[in-house]
């Protein structure tokens, strides 16, 4: 008797043809500060931002929403972020 099982199943398995990476996911390790420009704590990942394309963080959400919604009139963390920009191309 001979049972010839063959599993090999070639299925196309394309379940994972829209690798969605949504631009708005920001990383923490992409941020160009490490600390909250207000507080001088560390940032954290819940609360990052973009600033002139650039991703920035703060120390908790309060902090970011209130300069997303500021921005304009919040120009002693706009000075901290285009200082730490400023640095960034010097490598
Ligand atoms: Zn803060």
């Amino acid at each position: 008797m001979q049972t010839d099982f063959s599993l090999e199943r070639s299925e196309p398995d394309d379940q994972h043809d829209s690798e969605a990476n949504p631009p708005s996911s920001l990383a923490l390790a992409d941020a160009i500060n490490t600390r909250c420009p207000r507080s001088g704590k560390p940032i954290v990942a819940s609360s990052l931002a973009i600033y002139r394309g650039y991703t920035v963080g703060f120390c908790n959400q309060h902090c970011r929403d209130d300069f997303a919604a500021n921005i304009e009139q919040r120009p002693n963390d706009r000075k901290f972020f285009d200082d730490a920009i400023s640095k960034q191309g010097r490598d």
